[in-house]
């Protein structure tokens, strides 16, 4: 049994991402399970060592801290291929050889047409049944294809420990890149199933991508963890925390005069742990105290932190 915190090191992790791996960290620790951290590199492009570096010791100076070994999916893509190879022999996967600009071209065509709009961002459908000699045609023009998910209007029920009941729909995900690099949803199933991980923690941007992965999880004939989506936090005007909002690193607080350790205290406060003051081990007395109850079901706002240094948007103004 095991949690886990899997952030992308494609940038330092803002403190509302911060809050979340503490959230993770202790619902882990008050319910008995190991707790593990996942590089989610899959994209060498964008991801990088120094970065995850960085976000260890960021988290470790929250107290967010794993005596496992830390797994990056950059060193898996055997595993995920497996799972690939199994979706295509069950005819679960389809190669698809759009490009973006075609998707689009559709999808404004389908807004057009009598049947109206398709869901926000589904792929339309173009190369799910392409035929044999359509596919050889587009090989032939040189195209590589990306493989998709095969679906059917499912939909599946989260019993979000958090978040509540959640009902969402499916739609034809890609599941590996033109250039073989598997996707976020493809991957994450595979890693939590073969990592024993049976409790994810992150935050609730991701609650509308749970469906789609706990029907992978079905397909793959893979265990559903439990589910917590852990609301953001919202800008000064009520905007949602984004990485470009550099403002609100840990980095950029402490080189704005506020110490690791009020920040770090603010973030708990945040979650509803009790300040933790001069305690060495404030990890082990905030989760002598904590219990999911605590967390606020509602995103939080960032000026509501007890933090003394200025944001950007309190300096402009
Ligand atoms: N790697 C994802 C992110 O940083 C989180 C994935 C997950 O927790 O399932 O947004």
């Amino acid at each position: 049994m095991a949690g886990r915190f899997a952030p992308s090191p494609t940038g330092d992790l803002h403190i509302g991402n911060l809050r979340t791996a503490l959230v993770a960290a202790l619902l882990a620790e008050t319910s008995g399970r190991e707790f593990i951290i996942r590089m989610e590199d899959l994209d060498l492009v964008t991801a990088s060592p120094e970065f995850e570096d960085r976000q260890i010791e960021d988290l470790s100076s929250i107290g967010v801290r794993t005596t496992l070994e830390i797994v990056r999916q950059s060193e898996r893509f055997e595993l995920y291929r497996e799972a690939i190879t199994q979706l295509t022999a069950s005819g679960d996967a389809y190669p698809c050889y759009c490009s973006r600009r075609e998707i689009r071209a559709e999808i404004e065509a389908a807004a057009q047409a009598p049947h109206g709009n398709l869901p926000d961002g589904a792929y339309p459908g173009i190369c799910r049944d392409l035929t044999a000699s359509e596919r050889a045609e587009r090989e032939a023009e040189g195209r590589k294809p990306a493989l998709r998910l095969r679906t059917s209007g499912e939909t599946y029920v989260v019993n979000d420990l958090v978040a509540g009941r959640f009902e969402g729909g499916i739609d034809d995900v890609v599941l590996a890149r033109a250039d073989g690099v598997p996707a976020y949803n493809l991957a994450v199933v595979v890693d939590d199933a073969a990592q024993g991980v049976d409790q994810v923690v992150r935050g609730d941007d991701l609650l509308s991508s749970t469906p789609r992965q706990m029907h992978l999880q079905r397909l793959l004939g893979l265990p559903t963890p439990e589910y917590a989506h852990v609301p953001l936090v919202l800008g000064e005007m009520g905007s949602r925390l984004a990485k470009r909002d550099g403002a609100i690193t840990l980095r950029e607080l402490v080189e704005r005069g506020e110490t690791v350790s009020s920040v770090r205290d603010a973030i708990a406060e945040s979650i509803g742990c009790g300040p933790a003051g001069n305690h060495p081990e404030p990890f082990e007395l905030w989760a002598a105290q904590w219990s999911l109850d605590r967390l606020a079901r509602e995103p939080v706002q960032l000026s509501n932190f007890a933090l003394s240094v200025e944001t950007e948007d309190d300096a402009a103004s």
